[in-house]
């Protein structure tokens, strides 16, 4: 049966690799829409057979970052489903049978090039500027010799047999037809020595087990849909329907990325944007409603939804556009559904257990409070007043804030965002700055807070959140570089 005249089914397949990522919920809202639209099945599954950039609380987040917009699925590794398991490191034997069929087809060879000899070819690739790739040294090797020395233990990786020559049509819905010479292609590992699956296998072996009709990614992808389409044919099966939704952009058009915008869906909630402005905002992204309406509820985004809507021009993550909307979401409130809603922001008493006890010694009555908490429920920062003291003696500004960038990184490395996470982390930066410490955490608490004092600094950070807390060390980090 043509995908087309199956039952709907789509899926979104995050990599629980870092913080939630504003591009899971946009291609998330796309595949819920779809979905809903014809009446099909939206799936999520965690891709994660990539151990080495596996991130142990990536996982929640992603569920509890989507949940937070308001998305769910109909089937997942947290909801269950008849199509599971759901993660991918718990389907490694379903990986190694579909290995065991393209090895018995002819479709595949096992490869013992050591990483010494691999290294050896690209250096020689190089130096003859050829394009690098594997030189297919063992694709013509006896399959049974090679199945002989895996079978005592050889390390060896499973590579794909590309065909040698002709050429390869992939066919993306909103683009059209794309031919591409399969010469172009490597003989692309399937298998990993650690006999885990790269991500091309296992997501095709996937989507087609879970009876995957639509595959409603981003663009970053379309490079891997040749290999996915050979694939398919390796196997004898029907592929999906493609679809590649255009990268989220920042203003100056390059991809995405977290040095210009905030790509956490997290901080977005952190800073109180509205989840309803935040899926309406993401549904602008590519798509358009038509009659220049900007606003628009799910339930009517599915009822216009229509792919030729989407647009393939480089959409803009604008946080002006963003911020626009979600004004037009709060105004819309009355003013006990706004006062809900800031309850369940950061106005509660969740959020005030832990910031009363950084400040209860601070505060002698009551009238006090608000002025000295101030900046735990604020986004941004004005350090127009502090900004003469965020400096470190004989550093130039713009090496403060290469440094502070520093910091954010290697705290953004971290799982979570305890105080004593933070206070290792920072403490061993400062060491590496070989700034004093007294200075180097006056500038912290400058950045973080605004002001010279504050509640003890690590703590604050950790209350503040992971998201707020980079934020405003990369802000104060720009600050710091432009002042030269
Ligand atoms: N694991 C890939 C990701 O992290 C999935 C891409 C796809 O949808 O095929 O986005």
């Amino acid at each position: 049966m043509p995908s087309s005249a199956r039952p709907v089914r789509v899926r979104i397949a995050p990599s629980p690799t870092g913080d939630p990522h504003v591009g899971t919920a946009y291609i998330a809202l796309f595949n819920y829409v779809f979905a809903k639209k014809q009446g099909g099945t939206f799936v999520l599954r965690i891709e994660d057979t990539d151990q080495s950039r596996a991130r142990g609380d990536s996982e929640q987040m992603i569920y509890d970052a989507l949940h937070w917009t308001g998305l769910s699925w109909d089937e997942g590794p947290d909801v269950g489903g008849p199509f599971g398991p759901y993660r991918q490191s718990e389907r490694a034997q379903h990986y190694k049978d579909h290995v065991g069929i393209l090895l018995a087809k002819g479709e595949a060879y096992r490869c013992f090039c050591t990483a010494e000899r691999l290294a050896k070819v690209r250096i020689q690739q190089q130096a003859e500027k050829k394009n690098p790739g594997y030189d297919r040294h063992c694709r013509d090797a006896d399959p049974a010799e090679g199945a002989r020395r895996a079978s005592e233990g050889e390390a060896h990786v499973v590579r794909m047999k590309v065909p040698l020559s002709g050429d390869i049509v992939v066919k993306d819905e909103l683009r059209g037809p794309v031919t591409i010479s399969s010469e172009q292609l490597d003989d692309q590992v399937l298998l990993k020595s650690d006999g885990l699956p790269t991500y091309h296998l296992a997501n095709v072996v996937d989507d087609h087990l879970m009876e995957i009709t639509h595959v409603i990614r981003a663009e970053e992808w379309i490079s891997s849909t040749p290999k996915h389409v050979l694939l398919y044919q390796a196997f004898g099966w029907e592929p999906p329907l493609f679809f590649h939704m255009p990268l989220l952009r920042n203003s100056d058009k390059s991809k995405i990325s977290k040095r210009k915008n905030p790509v956490s869906i997290n901080y977005y909630r952190d800073i109180g944007i509205l989840p309803q402005a935040m899926l309406n905002f993401l549904g602008l992204m590519g798509w358009s409603f038509g009659d220049d309406k900007e606003k628009f509820t799910l339930a009517e985004m599915i009822d216009a939804f229509a792919w030729e809507k989407v647009s393939l021009g480089g959409p803009v993550f604008n946080l002006e556009k963003l911020t626009w909307l979600n004004e037009k979401y709060i105004h819309d409130l009355d003013y006990s559904q706004l006062a809900d809603t800031v309850m369940g922001w950061r106005l509660n008493k969740d959020y005030l257990v832990k910031v009363l006890p950084l400040v209860r010694e601070r505060i002698k009555k009551l009238d006090e409070l608000v002025p000295a908490i101030e900046y735990f429920f604020s986004g941004d920062l004005d350090y127009t007043a502090v900004l003469a003291d965020m400096k470190v003696p004989d550093v130039a500004g713009k090496d403060v804030g290469k440094a502070l960038l520093e910091l954010v990184e290697k705290l953004e490395a971290k799982e979570g965002f305890a105080a004593p996470m933070i206070e290792e982390v920072s403490r061993q930066w400062v060491e590496a700055t070989g700034w004093k410490s007294k200075n180097a955490f006056m500038l912290l608490r400058l950045a973080v807070t605004g002001r010279k004092a504050s509640p003890p600094l690590f703590e604050t950070m950790s209350v503040l959140g992971k998201e707020i807390t980079r934020r405003r060390l990369r802000s104060a980090a720009e600050l710091l570089g432009k002042a030269g």
